[in-house]
């Protein structure tokens, strides 16, 4: 069964996506927590970090690199932002694909509740 990201990925279901390339895709999260709120995803269908293999590597590095371009193209580059992967279920992550949020466009709060 795909992923609801990888049907955004192929254009099955609708999304609001900012960048796409050959290994990663980005699209606008849909319930955002902050003014830019983004989510860069893998084309390929990796459930978690946990995984990632050797032959990933070049889509990991390519997760960093989109978000540098998507951060500028946003504006908020200069002022700074957040990178978040939530992993499994202590990381509270949510959807099985693995996703990087990038999320800015005002002062963030703590990384961490205490
Ligand atoms: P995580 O908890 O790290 O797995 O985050 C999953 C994220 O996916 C949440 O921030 C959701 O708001 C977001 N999300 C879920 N469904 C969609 C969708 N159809 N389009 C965009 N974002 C979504």
């Amino acid at each position: 069964m795909a992923t609801i990201f990888s049907k955004i990925i192929r254009g099955e279901l609708p999304g609001d996506i900012v960048y796409q390339d050959d290994l990663v895709t980005a699209f606008r999260d849909i319930n955002p927590g902050a003014p830019t709120h983004i989510l860069i995803v893998p084309n390929k269908e990796i459930p978690t970090v946990n995984d990632l293999t050797n032959e990933d590597e070049r889509t990991a590095g390519r997760m960093l690199l989109a978000a540098q371009k998507i951060a500028e193209q946003e504006g908020i580059a200069a002022d700074g932002y957040r990178l978040i992967i939530n992993v499994g279920k202590h990381g509270r992550q949510e959807i099985y694909h693995v996703h990087m949020h990038l999320v800015g466009g005002r002062p963030l709060g703590p990384m961490l509740c205490r």
